[in-house]
């Protein structure tokens, strides 16, 4: 029964719905902060046009000379918690919406474009 036990709370696999909670726990934290300015301050080095369009998309949010789509604007898809998908860095302001899943999506294509 023991060792049944222990395998059950082994963290051998950890189903994606878990490892989400388990990072937004630790992102939590005041160590998980720190790590996740860290992580953000290392891409804007490494991406800075890609920070300094965020920079640019989220002081125009404040003013209101963008709005955020309520919804998803892939076809179809109806999800209104949306993120904002930069087309273009060079366009800050030029900004797609699109739920974490087609955003997602929308990247893993990129990714095996620049690969191919
Ligand atoms: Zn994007
Ligand atoms: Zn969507």
């Amino acid at each position: 029964m023991y060792v049944l036990k222990r395998r059950a709370n082994s963290c051998s696999y950890i189903c994606k719905p878990c490892a989400k909670a388990k990072v937004a726990r630790f992102r939590a934290t005041p160590r998980g902060k720190q790590r996740t300015a860290e992580i953000d301050a290392r891409s804007a080095i490494k991406y800075p046009q890609r920070a300094a369009a965020r920079k640019a998309l989220n002081s125009a949010l404040s003013v209101g000379s963008v709005l955020k789509q309520p919804q998803c604007q892939f076809p179809l898809c109806t999800t209104t918690r949306v993120q904002a998908h930069h087309p273009d860095y060079t366009k800050p302001l030029h900004v797609v919406w699109y739920c974490t899943s087609h955003h997602a999506r929308l990247h893993a294509q990129f990714r095996l474009i620049s690969l191919s």
